[in-house]
């Protein structure tokens, strides 16, 4: 494989102080690589062998296992609403134990590790409890502790806030965030994402056994893939990658095999060939409901009034399809959103629902998005085509449909997901040799 980073950089900042010729190197681990004891004893055995190799190593550290999940239903158990500050002291916890556990097992090998909370890193956010965006990293005491020759431990997913001084989270999935966001503002030379398969894959391997790992990968695609459910990465690691211009490396913990590169478009040289390939990946997300506003009067600005409403409530909506009126003067507009915003939409729609005039409102959570996502499909017409007759062959009626320049994404019944993914799989040639291994997780 190409090698997109020379391993031995010019110093890259003047952090340490030391002046000399320092690499750093940025190493996040997945809930299912530290999911017990014997594993995080695994992942610090991996660790220490980077550091072994002279690399300064910064450590980004996710909640074991399920934690996350079980600290969650815990807290439904004690209170229906909770706060979100409580909330987010809870769930922060998580990567706290993790973090503090892997620091003695690091220790037990000889080497220095010191952990610190996303706070005592630098790690500074917005106060929106549940979905803090981080505004600034100030890594002194990070750079201190490398100085000091300590491996560098990091609770992911968390920060404090600049304004209230709570402790925030990140988002669920952001540890991978954390670590970009490290790597950015230690001057590390890449970001290593180390999980429970073996990269990207051309789809979920729990669902395509025969998904082809994908060498190297776009920002811009990965973009797309992890904005449509692909959970491998988290969408705002992405984002902030592409932004900072850090590459990131998406691997196993489980395995020693190449994984993933993602990088920009410019410096991608493994195909398959950026030419030839039409489709880049299949990806698919559970997480959405669809809401359907019936009986609206067909005249100028419901549609506007509507979705004002649902913006007031501040949700994301992500797809729209408006029916067109037949008799009654009137339409139906469906629109797909998170089913964590499903009550909140409903209540506020009811709320208007005599000065909009509509007549009435459907809610479906029982639905998927499946979306193929690749740059050949700009300058290759046919592609939607080919497509939708996948689904037709396999029994599977769509229900919305949206795009954008490299994906096209349908609403399927949830049911069908996996064979809608399959089937696409499938027609656009994707299909491989079973390479894709899952080596944990519950895929929860
Ligand atoms: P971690 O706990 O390491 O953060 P995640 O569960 O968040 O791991 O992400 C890894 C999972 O992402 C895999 O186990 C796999 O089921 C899922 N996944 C979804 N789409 C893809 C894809 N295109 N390539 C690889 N993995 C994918
Ligand atoms: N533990 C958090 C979650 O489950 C963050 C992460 O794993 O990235 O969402
Ligand atoms: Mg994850």
């Amino acid at each position: 494989m190409s090698t997109p980073l020379s391993t031995e950089p010019e110093a890259l900042d003047s952090w340490t102080g030391k002046g000399g010729r320092v690499t750093r190197v940025v190493q996040k681990f997945g809930g299912s690589s530290v999911a017990d004891a014997e594993s995080i004893k695994r992942v610090a055995r991996r660790i220490v062998e980077t550091k072994k190799l002279g690399h300064d190593v910064v450590v980004v550290i996710s909640a074991m296992g399920d934690t996350t999940d079980e600290l969650l239903e815990l807290a439904q158990q004690v209170s229906p609403q909770p706060p979100a500050r409580e909330l987010d002291m809870l769930l922060t916890a998580g990567e706290r134990m993790s973090a503090a556990l892997l620091a003695m097992a690091i220790a037990d090998t000889g080497f220095h590790a010191r952990s610190f909370t996303g706070s005592q890193a630098g790690v500074i956010t917005t106060a929106t409890h549940g979905n803090a965006r981080i505004i600034d990293i100030t890594p002194g005491r990070i750079v201190e502790a490398l100085g000091d020759d300590n491996i560098v431990i990091v609770a992911g997913f968390q920060g404090v806030s600049q304004t209230t001084k709570d402790i925030t989270t990140l988002g669920r999935g952001a540890s991978d965030t954390t670590a970009v966001a490290l790597a950015a503002a230690l001057g590390a030379e890449w970001c290593e994402i180390y999980t429970d398969v073996d990269g990207v894959f051309t789809a979920d391997p729990r669902i395509v056994g025969g998904a082809r790992r994908i060498p190297e990968i776009s920002y811009e695609e990965m973009l797309e893939l992890a904005a449509n459910g692909a959970k491998i990465l988290h969408l705002r690691c992405v984002e902030y990658a592409r932004r900072a211009g850090v590459q990131v490396h998406v691997r196993s913990s489980f395995s020693a095999k190449p994984g993933t590169w993602v990088m920009d478009s410019s410096l991608i040289t493994e195909g398959p060939a950026m030419e030839a390939a039409l489709i880049t990946g299949v990806t698919h997300d559970r997480s959405e409901a669809k809401v359907t506003v019936v009986g609206v009067p067909d005249k100028i600005g419901e549609a506007a009034r509507i979705f004002e409403t649902v913006a007031f409530a501040d949700i994301n909506i992500d797809m729209i399809v408006q029916n067109v009126s037949v008799q009654d003067a009137s339409t139906a507009i469906s629109f797909t959103l998170p089913q964590s915003d499903g009550k909140v939409a409903l209540d506020a729609l009811r709320a208007v629902q005599g000065t909009i005039g509509f007549t009435d409102l459907l809610y479906d959570d029982q639905i998927g998005k499946v979306s193929i996502v690749g740059v050949g499909m700009r300058s290759h017409p046919g592609v939607s085509a080919t497509f939708f007759t996948a689904l037709a062959n396999a029994g599977i009626n769509i229900g919305m449909i949206s795009t954008s320049e490299i994906r096209i994404s349908v609403v399927v019944p949830a049911e069908q997901v996996d064979d809608a993914v399959r089937a696409a799989h499938t027609a656009f040639g994707l299909d491989g040799e079973g390479e894709a291994v899952v080596y944990g997780g519950t895929g929860r």
